[in-house]
């Protein structure tokens, strides 16, 4: 028996029957990336219940120098949760709330928690846990803590870093670290849940989180806007940053094509105005007061901004409905781009101050390698956040545009470098950015980085591929 199959057996043996799959076609939603775009393999998919059971499975897997894959709900966008060999550790089974602390306002969880569990949990104690997504149904926030996730409400409430008190883990060798502190201060050397969050996985196995709730908002304001110019996107979101302060919970911005092809394409999905912008926000203001100062707010910066030119045409939902339906547009956009042919995406972050300017220089850019290439640009751009994607020309060969990846993306990391961005804002290194980390990040950065992994998992047993090459 080799030192990998007596391994394997030994993970069966601690798990029992029900805690791990081996067989096709169970494998298959663990080991390929839900687009299709990463193909993976692994022997066996281990399905802990408890932290204790996450120990023995990687002390084995350290014994025998078998690779270890987390995954949580499997949704990334850089092919980090895909395996190439050893075995798949889902956290699907370390599913339970611990502990709710509406005085202390916090809430304990399993790292196997499934986002919009957690925010329902929140809720069923009048908080708020604001860490919102697309993938939120299925994500899990093991897997948001990983991938420092960002989302809808970052402006306001900080990436899922901004949103942790306390954190267990899980080290290659299998010992458990127990950093489940609910605490608001705490300066006790060097703050190690950091290290983790955001190491895609590389460093070991998020199995518990303390995170931070808030008061649940009592009044809330949304409206879709319309604007002739990004540059007037962002001057409208620059007054309302400053005048509605701390209320400014979302501001999304999109472009026309970001707006017509979910029309086009999502059930149900309508457009709010009768005739096409070259520009559009989504905007948010929440207060956990009760009244109508919100409306008021709203009303008089927007008003001011018609006075102005800067908006053009606005609607502002008069219902929890029509609220959901202005976000399914913005949700639906990567779904919608899907019809319309193949398409390159970015996701950049650039200083809020220069957005327009990245946006007029990779347009150019951009147009010059592949004419008639359709930019579908939309984002958290409150947090100088751009999904910067771009859908094949109309009756374009799919195969030939996909070809011109790096022709197309290295021109905008270019670009996004000069303006003191990041090539990659909110879905990390995964597989897909390696050598732009390579490329973007100085040599200090990479030894430091490299010095953190040797140092906590010195076989290179945990996500081997990710982040860096080897
Ligand atoms: C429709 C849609 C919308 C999205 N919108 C956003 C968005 O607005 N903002 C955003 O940031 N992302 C977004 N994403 C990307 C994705 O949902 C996030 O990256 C999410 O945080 C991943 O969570 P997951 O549980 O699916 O992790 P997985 O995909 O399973 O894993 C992601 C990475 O984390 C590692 N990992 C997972 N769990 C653990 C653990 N317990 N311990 C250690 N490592 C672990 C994996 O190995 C992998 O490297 C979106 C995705 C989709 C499909």
């Amino acid at each position: 028996m080799s030192n990998s199959t007596s391994g394997l057996e030994a993970i069966r043996d601690v798990l029992g029957t029900n805690g791990y799959i081996d067989t096709m076609p169970e494998l298959d939603a663990y080991q390929n990336e839900w687009r299709g775009l990463w193909k993976g393999q692994c022997d066996l998919v281990a399905k802990p219940n408890s932290v204790e059971q996450v120990s023995k499975v990687l002390a084995i897997c350290y014994e025998h120098g078998i690779p270890v894959v987390p995954q949580g709900g499997n949704t990334g966008l850089v092919g980090g949760g895909v395996p190439k060999s050893g075995i798949v550790l889902s956290t699907e089974r370390l599913n339970k709330v611990r502990e709710i602390d509406p005085v202390n306002f916090t809430i304990s969880c399993d790292s196997g928690c499934v986002l919009a569990d957690i925010q329902t949990q929140a809720e069923n104690v009048d908080r708020l846990f604001p860490l919102s997504l697309g993938a939120e149904g299925s994500c899990r926030i093991g897997g948001n803590l990983s991938t420092n996730a960002g989302g809808v409400q970052v402006l306001r409430y900080g990436n899922a870093r901004d949103l942790v008190l306390g954190l267990e883990a899980v080290l290659p060798d299998g010992r458990i670290w127990d950093g489940m502190r609910g605490l608001r201060k705490d300066n006790t050397g060097y703050d190690l849940k950091h290290l983790f969050i955001g190491a895609e996985g590389t460093l070991g196995i998020i199995t518990g989180a303390v995170l931070k709730l808030f008061p649940k908002p009592r009044q809330k304001e949304t409206c879709i806007v319309a604007f002739r110019s990004v540059e007037n996107c962002i001057a409208l979101f620059t007054r309302m940053n400053a005048q509605a302060g701390d209320a400014l919970t979302a501001y999304e911005a999109m472009n026309q094509l970001s707006v017509e092809m979910p029309v086009k394409h999502g059930q149900g999905i309508r457009d709010p105005f009768e005739k096409p912008y070259p520009w559009y926000a989504l905007m948010e203001l929440t207060s956990p007061r009760d009244g109508t100062d919100l409306r008021e707010a709203l009303e008089s910066v927007l008003g001011q901004a018609f006075e102005d030119d800067i908006v053009i045409d606005g609607v502002i939902a008069e219902s929890g409905a029509q609220r959901d339906d202005f976000w399914r547009i913005r949700e639906m956009i990567p779904e919608c781009q899907a019809p319309e042919g193949a398409s390159i995406k970015n996701d950049v972050s650039i200083p809020i101050s220069r957005v327009s300017e990245f946006i007029n220089r990779a347009h150019e850019a951009v147009e010059k390698v592949v004419p008639g290439i359709r930019f579908v640009s939309f984002g958290h751009i409150g947090d100088g956040n751009f999904h910067y994607n771009l859908s094949q020309p109309l009756g374009a060969d799919r195969a030939a545009f996909l070809a011109k990846w790096h022709d197309i993306t290295d021109p905008i990391n270019e670009i996004v470098h000069a303006l003191n961005g990041s090539f990659s804002a909110e879905h990390g290194i995964g597989q897909l950015k390696r050598n732009e980390l390579l490329r973007y990040r100085s040599g200090v950065e990479i030894d430091l980085m490299k010095s953190v992994k040797a140092a906590l998992d010195p076989n290179g047993i945990m996500n081997p591929g990710k982040i860096f090459n080897s």
